[in-house]
């Protein structure tokens, strides 16, 4: 067994700030099972030992050993070979077998366990490559609120991606103190009926009421996403489950600028009782993605139409054959519909516009709520050291 100068029953975290105390670490803890298990032992070498990645850079991964002992790792150029496509390399979440290296070498991973689950999505634009944002992930649980945030439409997105992966959907329609109990019970039998294998939960983060239930979800080793806009409350959720100890670190590392909202550091991390969670910055994206895609599908008419054009690339202006001019002409397709649907790019572009500055305004947000909270004068002086020249105080 090899032991740094952590002991077995402490995580260090990925920012190296904060340390949890677990009750004691072992595979099971961090997802292994059975399944797992017997891909490993039909590995052809002894020495390798079982590692879950929980962070990835361009240069290498971090990776969890059975012991909770942290350690970096690089891909093996067999690895990476072997790969046909980037979907196939490791990713945050996937279990792999790693070589130990000794004295001024690298741990080197030598192969990657076939994976029980897998959430990713096709690239942005016109590739169709795929991108996988978490691997092995029992469940996918979505914020949304029964007012506000509220789209069956997107919902229906998200719950395609979560079942094509093989994860367990969850949604939580947050914010329930906001709305009348009638209200959020509606959209939870809406969203029901979109998709009967989910779990409904209405739920209040701040209020820190229904939480149990997701917790309940939350079995040994279980490994859960959260997704959904931004502003719908999945920090304060996550602040809940890890409890005081963790705010207090989220709040150093954001005023250090390496918060978990500007930075891709944290990315799998085990919860203080029991399971995991995976945050990464492409779990955030996905909420851009999706609804990206369901601009795209609402337009799914006039694709069909677009089928018929007699040239593929056809722009249906005044392309000879354009099936998109004939219909209208024919009044089967409205001319206001074409001119938005002409304007989809533009559209989605104003879309992620839109996003990026509700972003910004919640970051900004959740600055400031930190700033107050800044414990000691230290903190508090370190803070707006930090802060200035990156963020303008609102107001
Ligand atoms: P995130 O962008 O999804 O991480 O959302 P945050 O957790 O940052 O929450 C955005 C805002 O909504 C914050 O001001 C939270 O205090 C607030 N919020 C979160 N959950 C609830 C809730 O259950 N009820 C109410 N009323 N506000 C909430
Ligand atoms: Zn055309």
């Amino acid at each position: 067994m090899r032991h740094a100068e952590i002991s077995p029953n402490i995580f260090l975290f990925p920012q190296g700030l904060s340390r949890l105390t677990l009750s004691a670490v072992t595979l099971e803890d961090l997802g292994w099972n059975e399944f797992f298990a017997s891909a490993f032992s039909r590995l052809p070498e002894k020495d390798w030992v079982p590692a879950r990645l929980i962070r990835e850079s361009p240069i290498n991964y971090g990776a969890f050993l059975g012991d909770g002992e942290e350690i970096d790792v690089v891909l093996s150029g067999k690895v990476w070979h072997d790969a046909v496509s980037d979907a196939e390399l490791p990713a945050v979440g996937d279990w792999v077998a790693v070589k130990l290296g000794g004295e001024n070498e690298d741990h080197v991973i030598r192969a990657r366990l076939p994976r029980q689950s897998c959430f990713s999505r096709k690239m942005p634009g016109k590739s169709t490559e795929e991108q996988v944002i978490g691997a092995n992930i029992d469940i996918v649980a979505v914020v949304t609120d029964a007012g506000e945030d509220f789209n069956p439409r997107r919902m229906e997105r998200y719950f395609t991606l979560i079942q094509r992966s093989g994860a367990k959907p969850v949604v939580l329609l947050n914010k329930s103190d906001l709305y009348p109990k009638a209200q959020s019970k509606e959209a939870a039998s809406v969203l029901q009926a979109l998709c009967p294998d989910a779990s409904i939960h209405i739920t209040s983060a701040l209020h820190n009421t229904g939480l149990k239930v997701l917790l309940s979800h939350l079995k040994r080793g279980t490994t859960m996403c959260i997704v959904g806009s931004s502003g719908v409350g999945k920090s304060t959720l996550v602040n809940q489950l890890y409890g005081e100890e963790w705010q207090w670190t989220d709040e150093v590392n954001e005023v250090t600028g390496k918060g978990r909202h500007t930075t891709t550091a944290r990315e799998l991390v085990p919860l203080p009782k029991q399971g995991l969670i995976i945050d990464n910055p492409g779990m955030r994206e996905i909420q851009m993605w999706t609804n990206e895609q369901t601009l795209r599908e609402s337009f799914s008419d006039v694709e069909q139409i677009a089928l018929q054009c007699r040239f593929h690339d056809c722009r249906h202006q005044n392309d000879q054959g354009c099936a998109i001019r004939q219909a209208v002409q024919e009044g089967s397709l409205d001319a206001e519909r074409l001119d938005s649907y002409l304007r989809l790019d533009e559209e989605i572009e104003k879309l992620r516009r839109r996003q990026k500055k509700r972003q910004i305004n919640t970051e900004r947000r959740a600055k400031r709520d930190h700033r107050v909270k800044a414990r000691n004068l230290n903190d508090r002086i370190q803070l707006e050291a930090d802060e200035i020249g990156l963020i303008r105080p609102e107001e």
